[in-house]
């Protein structure tokens, strides 16, 4: 592990490992996570007004950065990583006091006679590790809620993305004292570091493996978790779907970030008598978006790369396997793995043994699967396991009905994509392999709280049921289960 310059307060700066350091840190949290217990609603507000400045200051530099990454286009970087934090932290400010709020509960038959409550109580230390797909957001909006609830952070964004890392180890070191927030760049040594120690709550972003490995270190500690994960996202096109909106709005989806986001639609089932429509129009709109040839492609402003040759690599082989298995490209279908660049690919005609049906794509190809049977469909999907999003578009209640209640899914949006992220008053979040627990809003700051039930007594109703147990006290306990 890399050695760091450390400074201790009132000592010169110290030559330590990293290892050391990460503990440093976070032993220096726990005084402030206990002083942290107390704090109003103003503090935290002023805190997180920080960060929303901070980021607004910084919008220049995320251009700068996320372009340097892998020529992210500077309104992507607006829409996917600036906005959502300040919708975040703007949310976070204007709700928090009434969050905080201690929510009343009436008595239960069992319970007439006491007050209760329930009271949020921040969790502690935090540990909040990103993926590189949206660095920014991914690391700061989980930040607002991790701080709304009182907490402590220690961040560790994605290495993937160094510039983007860079600027947010920056940031954060501008504005908040690290026994506050602190963040470490890195890789895996890193995170395997942090995940060694005791956090109270781990909020981890990425790829189920990688979830499974955050569980597991949880569990040594008995940490809770929140785990946004991953997946393969289903979309199905009825045959009655306006086929125009469709296409539009499912190409902004998966191309956005050219296919790197975790809500992107991943495969698309199309009715068989619409299929050759929606194809077309598919192909329309990704030639107006950014050209019509793998070289205007290539030269697009608004065409984010692929964010590594490693990826470049992983998606030209699941496109590869796909072709070599009998698939078919409907469009696209170029790569430069040196360029990172792979063009916006349509597929059809996929074998159900191609790598490209079971793995994350992640990526921008598209497998179009024609079906005729919703019923199959809906058999298919939920042979797999459970998707972070669901997308329909129809315009048969029926069909959208059947979907919405015989699948499980994060998320579902009806004929729409990907627009469940920004609405910050729905919980965001997966289920079983796609995720554990949710983020954003109200749903966020409870991640980061503890749910402490408070009862208190006003007279004592219960006193009747102390021993000795009399025939009396038998009888009314008889009649209290006979009467639940
Ligand atoms: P990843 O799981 O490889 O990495 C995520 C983070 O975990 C990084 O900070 C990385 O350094 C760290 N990490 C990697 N290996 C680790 C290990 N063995 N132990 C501990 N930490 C480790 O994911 P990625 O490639 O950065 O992002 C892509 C994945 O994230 C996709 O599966 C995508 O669907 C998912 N994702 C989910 C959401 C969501 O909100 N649910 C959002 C974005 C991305």
């Amino acid at each position: 592990m890399n050695t760091v310059v450390s400074y201790l307060p009132g000592a010169a700066p110290a030559v330590t490992t990293l290892e050391s350091e990460i503990r440093r840190i976070f032993d220096l949290q726990r005084e402030t996570a206990l002083r942290l217990r107390t704090s109003t609603a103003e503090e935290r507000i002023a805190k997180i007004k920080r960060l929303h400045d901070a980021v607004m200051a910084h919008r220049e530099a995320f251009y700068e950065a996320a372009y340097q990454d892998f020529k992210k286009p500077p309104a992507e970087v607006d829409l996917a990583e600036v906005l959502p934090v300040i919708s975040e932290a703007k949310h976070a400010m204007r709700s928090l006091k009434k969050w905080m709020k201690p929510q009343h509960v009436w008595p239960t038959s069992l319970t007439i006679g006491l007050k209760s409550w329930v009271q949020y109580e921040p969790k502690g230390r935090c540990l909040i590790i990103s993926p590189w797909n949206y660095n920014v957001n991914l690391c700061f909006s989980p930040l607002v809620s991790c701080i709304a609830a009182g907490n402590t952070a220690i961040l560790k964004p994605s290495e993937m993305t160094p510039h983007l890392s860079a600027l947010m180890a920056k940031i954060i070191k501008e504005i908040f004292p690290p026994d506050e927030v602190a963040l470490f760049e890195g890789d895996v040594s890193v995170a395997t570091a942090l995940l060694a120690l005791p956090f109270d709550h781990i909020f981890f972003t990425g790829s189920p493996a990688v979830g499974k490995i955050v569980m597991a270190a949880a569990a040594k500690h008995l940490a809770s978790v929140t785990l946004e994960l991953g997946g393969k996202s289903p979309t199905i096109i009825d045959a009655d779907a306006d086929i125009k909106l469709a296409a539009r709005t499912l190409m902004w989806g998966k191309y956005t970030n050219n296919g790197q986001t975790c809500i992107a639609p991943d495969y698309v089932y199309v009715h068989a008598s619409v299929k050759d429509a929606f194809v077309k129009e598919c192909i329309a709109v990704i030639e107006s978006c950014y050209g019509k040839t793998a070289a205007e492609q290539m030269q697009s402003p608004y065409l984010a790369r692929v964010v590594n040759e490693r990826h470049t690599q992983r998606i030209h082989n699941l496109l590869a396997d796909a072709q070599q298995r009998g698939a078919r490209v409907l469009c696209g279908g170029a790569v430069s793995e040196k360029d990172c660049f792979i063009q916006p690919t349509l597929l059809d005609n996929i074998p159900a043994d191609a790598k490209i049906q079971s793995e994350e794509i992640f990526g921008p190809l598209l497998p179009i699967i024609p079906y005729t049977d919703l019923d199959r469909v809906i058999d298919e999907i939920n042979a797999q396991p459970k998707p972070l999003a669901l997308y329909i578009w129809s315009k048969t209640e029926a069909n959208i009905e059947k979907t919405l209640k015989r699948t499980s899914a994060g998320g579902t949006c009806i004929n729409h994509c990907v627009v469940q992220y920004a609405h910050g008053r729905l919980p965001f979040g997966g289920v079983n392999n796609s995720g554990i627990g949710s983020a954003h809003g109200i749903y966020g700051f409870k991640a980061f709280s503890h749910e402490r039930a408070v009862v208190r007594t006003r007279f004592m109703m219960a006193r009747t049921l102390f021993p000795p147990y009399t025939n009396f006290k038998r009888k009314l306990l008889d009649l209290m289960i006979k009467t639940q």
